[in-house]
């Protein structure tokens, strides 16, 4: 099993990482052996719990995992330290989480999207985001870190940001809707697409949410990205875009944050 962390979050206190796809108990074809970590649909829900089991075990000392149910939109969700029992439902309708307890994973699931960890070692607040297109277009990154600032005084100077494995700009091409939906939003989408054939280009999620964090006053020295395309690194991760349409069905990577401190 292999989980790529970002060492600066871990230096301050916020245990992180993104799964990779090897080292589960998951048949997702082309492999057996998959780290399917979410995507109840589409595996075992003893699967995915026997991943999850795994997984976690790869962070040191006790944490509760915190996940929603995403619909690519940019609503946050408060976790409380006091939340009684399993938090993992996954019921809950939104696209980021955020808390400043110790010891509660925040985890968002992708297969392609991308996904940001925000951690503010000043007080102690992290969050996890799930960003593909839609969530980008909406800057569900902006609304978690909003929700940070109102609810723990985080300041963006403080913040520091993980950017996860995704469908980059080498792969993820796009057509006429996605392309309009950021034309109208931003003034510099130009800057994110790379126009492939008539009504497509390839587009760039991770300048896009990179874009958006320091434009909200996060410096880029403080922002971190894994330069691992889902798409055409098949060894190391799952791809909705890509093992759909070969196999029919894929897993979820999940990524998540947590304070390790009290
Ligand atoms: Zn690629």
């Amino acid at each position: 099993m292999r989980v790529i962390s970002c060492a600066p979050l871990e230096a301050e206190g916020f245990a992180n990482g993104f799964s990779t796809r090897a080292g589960g108990c998951s048949h997702i074809p082309p492999r057996g052996g998959a780290l399917n970590l979410a995507g109840f649909d589409e595996d075992d829900a003893a699967n995915i719990h026997e991943n999850r089991r795994r997984f976690l075990k790869l962070f040191r000392g006790d944490w509760r995992l915190a996940t929603c149910r995403q619909v690519h939109g940019a609503d946050v969700r408060v976790i409380r330290g006091d939340t009684p029992g399993a938090l993992d439902t996954g019921n809950e309708r939104c696209d980021a989480l955020t808390t400043n307890a110790p010891h509660i994973l925040l985890g968002v699931q992708t297969a392609d999207c991308v996904p940001v960890l925000l951690g503010d070692a000043r007080t102690g607040a992290c969050a996890a985001v799930h960003a593909g297109w839609r969530g980008t277009a909406a800057e569900v990154v902006l609304a978690a870190l909003a929700r940070m600032r109102a609810e723990y005084g985080t300041r963006a100077t403080d913040v520091r940001a993980a950017i996860g494995p995704a469908a980059l700009g080498c792969c993820y091409e796009v057509g006429a809707e996605v392309i309009d939906a950021f034309r109208a939003r931003f003034a510099y989408a130009g800057e994110l697409l790379a126009p492939t054939r008539e009504e497509h280009a390839r587009i760039d999620l991770h300048e896009a949410n990179r874009r958006q964090l320091t434009d909200a006053g996060v410096a880029p020295a403080r922002i971190h990205a894994a330069p691992l395309c889902t798409i055409c690194r098949e060894d190391l991760f799952f791809s909705y875009r890509r093992d759909k349409k070969l196999h029919g069905r894929t897993g979820r990577l999940l990524a998540v944050i947590g304070r390790s401190d009290e």
